[in-house]
């Protein structure tokens, strides 16, 4: 077990994004509240990595900002042997619905689950105080319940995964959590309500999606122009970008776009008057990029003079990613087979990954270009992206599927596709809104505006508030 140490962020800095009457209620009323209900113990928060997926992303901005309000705030995170993140590993794809490695959750898969949570269970006791609330993240830790709550703590389970309907395998891997949360556990908090197994009792079950960062590269501030620039130097938008965007990292250091992106396009590249569609994903079947290139060939294109951008990371090594690079291979070889007109209007986009930070401004850069950003997801968790764009106002076209139906009021703050498969009514929607300026804004503003008020930071924190205050009632 590792601790990560983070430094306290000044809440300060959120002011001008959230606003002063917003910012004043959650320094000066939220914080103190809190800090006094805590006081003399650390929120500690356990979870299975310090780097690398969305709940240590969440982390390393909740936890600077929770500190900058003088809460003492703390991460743990565990460590396991191979065997122990194979089952958590399926445990996560059956929870999807997913059969993931096709290997089963039986005794033996319990055997190699229990080993690792005793060892870790030894350490944590060194780490935390008597009284600290624990808050355990994911089915990775769900096992350390049992003894935190032996030892007095109060426990919270935070799951930041779903499915929005049940099958065999999702039934399978609640049976299995369900042994070791059940009666151990004080809160429970999922992602959507709908994500939440019945035997939850309801008096401790909460719902908190997920937040953005308002101040990270990938949502900061960024002109349209430098957008555009940006987008010339990496090689997506047509045109000399006359010099390097002066951009900044994290802690503040200057930097500069160093990389390309690799593009497989025909002809020249898109010219930055051209309205361009755009879907940022990984390359996962789920996100369904193949559908979104055929509805736009189909239902968009002709008569408009918009583009398509398809962006995703860079696929490198096939034994890194095997799906990624799977499904970017089943993108290049559908392209190919597209008329040359359409193919002329559709790139394919991998971006660097090198460099997170980079990585982060461009994609916020695609996100700010896009006359449309698209999420024809076939099933979502939550759907970041779909936030991402909507807090930079774009109005976005996405399937009715998972969290997105949280964050899009159809026709007011974006537009839903109720069938992820229906190509046609995809196709329309967007055109709609090609067709529409008026439309377009109205829909991005829209969005700003539930975005800002839904999914930042200190609305967040307020949610976790009530959570952790439920501990100490
Ligand atoms: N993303 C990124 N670079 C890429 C593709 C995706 O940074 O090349 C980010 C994207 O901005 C978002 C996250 O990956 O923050 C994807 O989260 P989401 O909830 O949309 O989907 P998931 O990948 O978790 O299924």
């Amino acid at each position: 077990m590792q601790e990560v140490h983070l430094a306290p962020m000044d809440p300060q800095r959120l002011e001008p994004v959230i606003g002063i009457e917003r910012f004043e209620s959650f320094a000066h009323e939220l914080a103190p509240r809190m800090a006094e209900a805590f006081d003399g113990v650390a929120i500690v928060n356990v979870n299975s990595t310090p780097a690398g997926g969305g709940v240590a992303e969440m982390l390393h901005v909740l936890l600077p900002v929770t500190r900058g309000l003088g809460i003492d705030a703390r991460w743990l995170a565990i460590e396991g042997e191979p065997v122990f993140f194979a089952v958590t590993k399926r445990l996560h794809n059956f929870i999807h619905g997913a059969a993931g490695d096709g290997g089963v959750l039986d005794e033996a898969a319990h055997e190699a689950y229990v080993a690792v949570t005793h060892s870790n269970d030894a350490e944590l006791k060194g780490f935390v105080k008597p009284g600290d609330p624990i808050i355990l993240h994911d089915p990775q830790t769900a096992g350390l319940a049992e003894g935190c709550r032996r030892r007095g703590h109060p426990v919270v389970w935070r799951c930041h995964i779903g499915a929005d309907a049940a099958n065999e395998r999702t039934e399978a891997a609640w049976a299995f959590l369900r042994r070791y949360l059940e009666g151990n556990v004080d809160a429970y908090v999922f992602t959507r309500r709908e994500y939440a197994p019945d035997w939850v009792p309801a008096d401790r079950l909460f719902v908190i999606p997920p937040s953005i960062d308002p101040l990270s590269p990938k949502n900061a501030e960024l002109s349209s122009s430098d957008a555009c620039r940006i987008l010339q130097k990496i090689g997506v938008l047509d045109g000399d970008p006359q010099g390097d965007v002066a951009l900044t990292r994290p802690d503040g250091s200057p930097m500069r776009v160093r990389h390309y992106a690799d593009v497989v396009r025909t002809g020249p590249a898109t010219p930055p008057q051209s309205p361009l569609v755009v879907q940022v994903s990984r390359w996962d079947h789920l996100k369904d990029m193949v559908g979104v290139m055929q509805g736009f060939a189909d239902h968009v294109f002709d008569g408009h003079g918009a583009h398509l951008a398809l962006v995703g990371p860079v696929v490198t090594a096939v034994a890194d990613d095997p799906e990624g690079a799977e499904v970017l291979q089943e993108c290049w070889n559908h392209w190919r087979g597209l008329p040359h007109a359409a193919r002329a209007r559709i790139q394919l986009v991998c971006l660097p990954m090198g460099d997170g930070v980079e990585n982060a401004w461009l994609v916020n850069a695609l996100q700010r270009h896009a006359a449309v950003v698209v999420q024809k997801s076939l099933a979502e968790g939550f759907g970041l992206t779909v936030t991402e764009a909507m807090f930079k106002g774009r109005p976005v076209v996405a399937s009715a599927v998972g969290g997105i139906v949280d964050q899009i009021v159809d026709g007011e703050s974006g537009l839903l596709v109720r069938d992820p498969t229906d190509l046609a009514s995809f196709g329309a929607a967007v055109r709609s809104i090609l067709d529409d300026r008026d439309l377009g804004q109205r829909l991005g503003e829209g969005a700003r505006v539930r975005a800002g008020e839904l999914f930042l930071t200190d609305t967040h924190l307020a949610a976790w508030a009530e959570v952790v205050s439920s501990l100490r009632g």
